[in-house]
């Protein structure tokens, strides 16, 4: 009798079978017979057929999910191990976790865990050159053959196509050079991740970062659940600070991960990290390669990579034993992703820690509002470092009325703010226009006809890019060359550019001063993380005059030598669709951006362009007053019961016909269970009612705090009709963004 007929009769039949959850979007496990090779603990990795294919999945500890009773004789084997390390109990639970809040399948969350596809592949065994020692010289020299052997000389073990680049030949020449046994085939080793060390460098504080720190170190040496929101000016040494956090945690022998918003990912921060700690952290961010990811999630996973600096899903990685997390920049928006599993990473960080019974940090020099609450309730620590540690004063920022100091004709930047940039480069010093538009016109009108350009697919105008001349769309990427002449009536040459990009903006500033070294810093016009960093290596090393920024700059960039700030529209952001966080997130950037001048030596200026400079929020930026903006704000969540004193959910359904999104919409509503506390907005057309050629309707579920807003949706959609055709319906718990 065969090995499986004898377990089909088995009565302890549960021991055979293992739950494994696949990294797809299904909300289940699927059970499957141990093979020969005897029990499998959970978190391993393992081949399984699936349909047709084989793939990897993940052994959990339980099974998951609602499961038809499958006969133990139809079960299929796994079909093999993976040799990586497993994921980790907490992350299972903590996967789990994500789940319930944010009603996505366990297969997705799953799927983001397994972070590189890469590390479940067998690795490639990579071959490079290496000079053989007292080789004769070949018979034959040239000179790319000399400077070959030159850089040869040096005895390190080089990818051929490395040492041809830097010797500026061919891979041919190297070839050649191995032939004539100069060189050598060697593999090269695997990658090694050198160890912080927590005391490479002693730091002597002031006396408030002094108590900052005390407070951080309890924190690690009570080795408990804990958050700590540390809470300082720009500039008043929080990083300093949360290094100590840092070095106390490797001091335990702990791993650590510290998040970062994705852009400020700098050499600057790399650069800072290293000089306190004696060499880089491992960095995780989207730019890496898929061969580098792999190798860092398994050195996680093994424990060999002990602190991680990373964005958003570094919070996924495998980590065995997970001792700190700091969030800097807590209050960024990057930190939410709305791709797929709808997460907010500082808030599910927070719930990471608390699995793992470890404390967190949430950095920031203007909070969110959801952090000022919990550090006001008591629920959050609140450690703050009340001025610059330069001493130097925050930037004297001032409201520029565009209503009585208008720019001139067909410019964007007020008398005012050209003045300010002039003063400036006489003394030498950085400028810094922000606005938070790429590209060089938001609309292209014809002014024969009046038509604008919109995107073939989407409800948004396109987006005029005059370097390299064409319109884009920001929603969906469609993209078409200038056109010449009206698309619509045929014109010639009657398409005008209405209002300002940064690009319009670099246009004037070289206009108005054409000797000055200008700089955009634009996401798209920066090809990758690598160019970013050399071009804000740059800047800070004043090797330009007048930088023009999207919020890219906003970001944990330091400047020495920026002076002066002007903000080209302040009014931009400030009040969103239906958006809670417009204002918060408005006062933020205002902040961060104006927070940039005069760090170093000199106190800065901050000018902000506005129409409304009797907005409250304009108000709290001109008298540098934060509190006064956060008392405004907790307000206004409180009156209207917003985030964090009520909780929202969005709905978006969509599909390529408009009716038949609409109907869904509606059929969806009708299916709600009633509640006195809940109530459901909408269906209302989304305000970007169609993105790539799909209809959008939005609805809005509003609850009070104190109700448990999954319980109630999970209940809603287990009610809805089925989902027909290319129908998609997408839930965001605590969304972010209302487009
Ligand atoms: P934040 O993170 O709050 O913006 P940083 O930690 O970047 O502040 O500190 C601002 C500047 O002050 C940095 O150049 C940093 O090196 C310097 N700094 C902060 N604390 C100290 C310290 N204790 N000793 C020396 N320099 C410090
Ligand atoms: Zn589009």
């Amino acid at each position: 009798m065969s090995k499986l007929l004898e377990l089909a009769g088995d009565p302890n039949a549960t021991l055979h079978r293992v739950p494994v959850v696949l990294p797809v979007a299904l909300d289940q496990s699927y059970d499957y017979l141990l093979g020969e090779e005897g029990p499998v603990e959970p978190g391993t990795f393992v081949l399984v057929p699936f349909g047709p294919q084989v793939r990897i999945g993940v052994v959990w500890d339980e099974p998951v999910g609602l499961q038809k009773p499958v006969a133990l004789n139809k079960l299929k084997a796994l079909a093999g191990r993976v040799d990586v390390p497993k994921l980790p109990i907490d992350s299972m639970r903590f996967a789990e976790w994500i789940c319930k809040y944010t009603l996505s399948p366990l297969g997705m969350v799953v799927r983001m865990m397994m972070g590189a596809r890469s590390a479940f592949e067998p690795e490639k065994v990579k071959f490079g050159v290496q000079i053989v020692p007292d080789a004769q010289l070949p018979a034959r020299m040239t000179p790319t053959r000399q400077k070959a052997i030159e850089i040869a000389g040096d005895g390190l073990i080089r990818a051929k196509s490395e040492l041809a680049k830097a010797a500026g030949c061919t891979t041919g020449v190297v070839d050649g050079l191995v032939q004539a046994g100069v060189l050598v085939d060697v593999a090269i080793p695997e990658r090694t991740y050198p160890q912080p060390r927590p005391d490479h460098k002693t730091v002597e504080f002031s006396d408030d970062q002094e108590v900052a720190v005390h407070a951080l170190r309890a924190s690690i040496d009570s080795k408990a659940f804990s958050v700590t929101l540390l809470d300082g000016v720009t500039g008043s040494g929080k990083t300093e600070v949360y290094y100590e956090a840092v070095a106390a945690a490797l001091e335990q022998g702990r791993q650590v991960l510290i998040m970062l918003p994705e852009i400020a990912l700098t050499s600057q921060f790399m650069g800072r990290f290293e000089a306190r700690f004696g060499c880089s952290p491992v960095e995780w961010h989207s730019a890496l390669g898929s061969a580098e990811r792999g190798r860092i999630w398994k050195a996680v996973g093994s424990g060999k990579a002990r602190c991680v600096v990373g964005a958003r899903s570094g919070l996924f990685l495998p980590y065995t034993d997970l001792g700190l997390v700091v969030i800097d920049e807590e209050h960024d928006g990057g930190f939410k992703q709305d791709d797929r599993v709808n997460y907010q990473a500082r808030d599910m960080a927070v719930v990471r820690a608390s699995l793992g019974k470890f404390p967190i940090v949430l950095a920031s020099a203007t909070p969110s509002i959801e952090s000022h609450v919990n550090a006001r309730t008591g629920r959050y620590r609140h450690v703050v470092l009340p001025g610059r540690f330069s001493g130097v004063e925050l930037p004297e920022v001032s409201a520029i009325d565009m209503r009585n100091d208008p720019p001139e004709q067909g410019c964007w930047l007020s008398p005012k703010l050209v003045n300010a940039i002039k003063d400036t480069l006489e003394q030498e010093r950085q400028s810094l226009l922000f606005l938070n538009r790429r590209g060089y016109a938001p609309l292209t009108l014809c002014r024969s006809c009046g038509h604008r350009i919109e995107c073939p697919q989407c409800s948004a105008w396109l987006v005029e890019h005059r370097f390299r001349r064409r319109l884009n769309c920001h929603h969906c990427g469609f993209s078409l060359p200038l056109p010449e002449k009206c698309p619509k009536c045929g014109e010639q040459d009657s398409l005008v550019a209405c209002g300002p990009g940064v690009e319009r903006i670099s246009e004037e500033v070289t206009e108005r001063f054409p000797e000055s070294r200008t700089v955009i810093l634009s996401s798209d016009l920066i090809p990758g993380l690598t160019e970013m960093r050399e071009i804000i290596a740059k800047i800070e090393a004043g090797e330009a005059d007048i930088i023009i920024g999207t919020q890219i700059v906003a970001k944990g960039h330091h400047f020495p030598d920026l002076a002066t700030v002007g903000i080209v529209d302040g009014d931009l952001g400030l009040v969103g669709n239906a958006d809670p966080r417009a204002g918060e997130r408005s006062f933020q950037l205002m902040h961060q951006v104006t927070g940039r001048a005069g760090r170093a030596m000199v106190r800065g200026r901050g000018f902000v362009q506005t129409h409304q400079a009797d907005h409250p929020v304009m108000q709290a930026i001109v008298n540098g007053d934060r509190d006064a903006f956060v008392e405004y704000e907790i307000r206004q969540r409180q009156i209207g019961f917003l985030p964090p004193y009520g909780r929202l959910a969005g709905l978006v359904i969509s599909a390529r016909d408009k009716e038949l999104a609409e109907l869904f919409a509606r059929d969806v509503v009708r299916h709600a269970p009633q509640s006195e506390k809940i109530s459901v907005l909408g269906p209302a057309e989304a305000p970007l009612a169609v993105v790539r050629g799909r209809h959008r309707w939005r609805l809005l579920v509003k609850a009070p705090r104190e109700i448990d807003m999954q319980s109630y949706l999970r209940e809603w959609l287990s009610q809805i009709p089925a989902i027909k055709g290319d129908i998609r319906l997408n839930v965001d718990v605590d969304p972010y963004n209302f487009l």
